[in-house]
């Protein structure tokens, strides 16, 4: 079998026979620290990174990368390091930021369901700002603030009702959404903010779904959002910043979103022509930083040829990768060392006692138990939905900077699951 060419990983390539991530060599790494593993691309995440930068040169814009796709420590590092703020939408996910370095200034706080102990905590911290997700919510906050003599920066979370076009549990800007406050009632929702004391008003949020691979979602949001912006001044309430979310897709299997710069360049230009081109603008991408950065190697355990399907039952499983399980999504499943022979069809599943324990079905693979396998695109959105469902650890983490591989957390042990359980008696 020839190695194949991975046009949507520049930074995942077969050396020989061998898949490296840029100077390491995987099946090194799976010896050394054990599969399930998780590698990440250093290098990857920051030329996702720099589409985005290039996109926004010359104009005030902040990254907040949207947490909650990968929160580890050390990508959180790579981040801050290059300059980034973070949305977060839980105050674990705050402190998570503060123990990886980042700012807290350059934070900003979305989800619907915020409690009063993490707008709390968000506030003594000093973040930049919440994104408000409903009228309720916008009178606990003002509550919360006044009672710590504090007034809260924040920005209300508009639905703009366009359809992003992408699998329903990741659509979130459409009317039947739980998210943002819907597009009629916005104006009156600032007008109650703007009168809130505890409260100060400094911008505007969307957030219309992930995996977007089209560029007209975006510029219909846009235009919405903007009009929004529009009505809003005009009552005489200010916005300092206008935030327009995150969601651009990634290429799993031969999709093929815009590239950050270029949507961006189109974006722009709608701005510009609107009059909003020197507007301080803020956006929340998550999986489009690091979904291609990451891949998780899986050791082969048995082959189970049957009638009706065969199956190659690997050691990595629905609780270190939800997404088939979740969405049916799609990871390209590639050998470490392609070997040549057969190459029937498996359904390749992990060790967990439910069906939905899947992680690619009808691939053509030569493989023997032993092998070595990665599962591409497991940057975002895999580790930091993990469970420790049948009490499996939580896979270890490496991050890849050039020639050399950091370990970024450790294997979870069945002490570390067990700590903070008790016997009763
Ligand atoms: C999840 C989320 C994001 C990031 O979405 P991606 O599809 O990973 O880019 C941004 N903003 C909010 C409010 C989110 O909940």
């Amino acid at each position: 079998m020839t190695a194949p060419k991975l046009p949507g990983h520049p930074h995942i390539a077969y050396r020989g026979n061998e898949l490296f991530v840029e100077g390491v060599r995987l099946s090194d790494l799976a010896r050394e620290y054990g599969t399930p593993l998780f590698v990440y691309s250093k290098a990857a995440m920051l030329a996702a990174l720099a589409a985005y930068q290039r996109g926004f040169a010359g104009r005030q814009a902040q990254i907040c990368y949207a947490m909650k796709a990968n929160s580890s420590l050390g990508v959180l590092q790579v981040f801050t390091q290059a300059g980034c703020g973070f949305d977060i939408v839980s105050g674990g996910e705050l402190e998570r930021v503060l123990a990886a370095g980042g700012d807290a200034k350059k934070v900003i706080f979305s989800g619907v369901g915020k409690t009063r102990t993490e707008m709390r905590r968000a506030l003594e911290a000093g973040i930049g700002c919440f994104n408000v997700e409903s009228e309720a919510e916008l009178e606990v906050l003002n509550e919360v603030a006044l009672a710590m003599k504090r007034r809260a920066p924040i920005s209300i979370r508009v639905n703009p009702n366009v359809d992003p076009k992408t699998h329903p549990y990741i659509s979130t800007g459409l009317k039947g959404n739980k998210f943002g406050i819907a597009h009629e009632r916005t104006l009156a929702t600032y007008q109650r903010a703007a009168a809130l004391p505890g409260l100060q008003v400094v911008g505007i949020d969307c957030h219309i779904g992930s995996q977007i691979t089209q560029e007209d979602p975006y510029l219909d949001a846009m235009d919405r959002v903007l009009d929004l912006v529009e009505a809003i001044e005009a009552a005489g309430i200010p916005l300092h910043h206008i935030d327009f979310g995150g969601g651009l897709g990634i290429d799993y299997n031969g999709d093929t979103p815009p590239a950050a710069d270029a949507l961006w360049a189109k974006l722009l230009a709608k701005l510009d022509a609107r009059g909003f081109g020197s507007r301080q603008l803020m956006i929340e991408p998550g999986r489009s930083l690091v979904g291609n950065a990451g891949v998780c190697l899986t050791e082969v355990l048995y082959l189970k040829p049957g009638e009706q399907k065969n199956f190659c039952i690997v050691d990595a499983a629905m609780n270190d990768l939800p997404r088939p399980a979740m969405y049916e999504a799609y990871h390209q499943i590639l050998p470490l060392a392609p070997r040549t022979g057969e190459a029937p069809m498996w359904d390749v599943v992990g060790p967990i006692c439910e069906s939905g324990d899947w992680l690619g079905r009808e691939r053509t693979l030569a493989v023997q138990p032993g092998d070595l396998l990665g599962v591409l695109s497991a940057g975002a959105y895999c580790m930091s939905m993990a469970s420790n469902y049948n009490t499996r650890g939580r896979a270890a983490e490496v991050l890849v900077d050039g020639a050399r591989a950091h370990l970024i957390r450790q294997r979870e042990s069945v002490a570390d699951q067990i700590r903070g359980e008790q016997l009763v008696g």
